[in-house]
């Protein structure tokens, strides 16, 4: 838990959120600022500051599980959506708790590559 960090508050529950779902170890939220018809957010609950910094294989897998399930169950697995991870500054990222958005629901339009 980083005390200061927007996204240990919501899984600690001290911020409230739209939640899709979450198990021990993953929690899948709506993004407040939706990007997309559907834009959800999946993250771990342990606190890692992006990408880089994952270092745990079994958390890695389950984290892509989790993507699986919530492509599943937010209905986006059929028409197709986008998986995206900003990092640092040049990524973009502006919360530095490491998450995955899901974006679909609808067609994404133009594509960076
Ligand atoms: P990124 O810019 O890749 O770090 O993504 C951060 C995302 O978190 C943005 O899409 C924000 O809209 C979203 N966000 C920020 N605060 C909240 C919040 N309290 N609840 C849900 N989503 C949030
Ligand atoms: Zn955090």
């Amino acid at each position: 838990m980083d005390g200061s960090c927007v996204f240990c508050k919501i899984i600690a529950g001290e911020i409230p959120s739209k939640k899709l779902f979450e198990d021990e170890h993953v929690t899948v939220i709506h993004d407040v600022n939706p990007a997309a018809k559907t834009h959800l957010l999946v993250m771990p609950k342990r606190h890692y500051g992006d990408i880089l910094a994952l270092d745990d294989e079994a958390l890695a897998a389950r984290l892509h599980g989790a993507i699986q399930r919530a492509a599943r169950e937010s209905g986006v697995a059929g028409g197709g959506f986008r998986v995206i991870s900003n990092c640092g500054a040049d990524g973009g990222q502006t919360v530095p708790h490491l998450h995955y958005h899901i974006l679909g629901g609808e067609n994404l339009g133009p594509k960076l590559l």
